[in-house]
């Protein structure tokens, strides 16, 4: 399979895999998520995932950690909701496939809706707003597929390259050209 995503944060660890059903959230209006066995939740807990697991993967990342963009595409949409948190929200083409890469539990973020971005670019800082027992990175990729937003697993198309160091190497190249053009000119 082709790995079009880069890694949007770094190092990339998985706390909890694509599909993993095991996480629970208090049915007692506290939202405290707790560790479990999703298809058996213990007493004043629903599973946090419901029967298809989790639809994306979580990341490792420290507090106020910078998030990067994973792939070149369009923000859509920008906000906050008790699940998710604070996220963003990118729509991507490639190759004529549509794919959604999502940003959740966000302290912060950079981009309007709206905004075009690069991968590499920063989409916002780490944190643990909404569903979470502590600071990482939801990281969410779904597929446009007969008609429907299939949530995908990341990990399948995510290339070992970080968004960032693609960012700086550009840079570098981009600023080798520009010298290359000077010292022609000063010919
Ligand atoms: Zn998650």
């Amino acid at each position: 399979m082709e790995r079009i995503l880069f890694r949007p944060v770094k190092p990339l660890r998985i706390n909890q895999a694509f599909a993993q059903n095991d996480a629970c959230v208090s049915t007692d209006g506290k939202n405290r998520v707790i560790t479990c066995d999703g298809n058996k939740p213990p007493v004043g807990f629903k599973s946090l995932y419901g029967a298809k697991g989790h639809l994306g993967v979580d990341l490792y990342a420290t507090h106020s950690q910078p998030v990067y963009c994973a792939l070149e595409g369009v923000v859509y949409k920008v906000d906050t909701d008790a699940k998710s948190g604070l996220d963003v929200r990118v729509q991507s083409t490639v190759d004529g496939q549509e794919y959604r890469h999502i940003y959740e539990h966000l302290l912060g973020y950079q981009p309007k809706v709206g905004d075009k971005v690069n991968a590499g670019d920063l989409i916002g800082w780490a944190d643990n707003t909404g569903y979470s027992a502590g600071d990482h990175l939801h990281f969410q990729v779904e597929k446009y597929v007969s008609g429907k937003w299939v949530p995908i697993d990341p990990m399948d198309i995510m290339s070992t390259l970080y968004a960032q160091d693609i960012r700086s190497w550009k840079e570098i190249l981009a600023r080798g050209a520009e010298l290359v053009a000077d010292l022609l000119r000063k010919k």
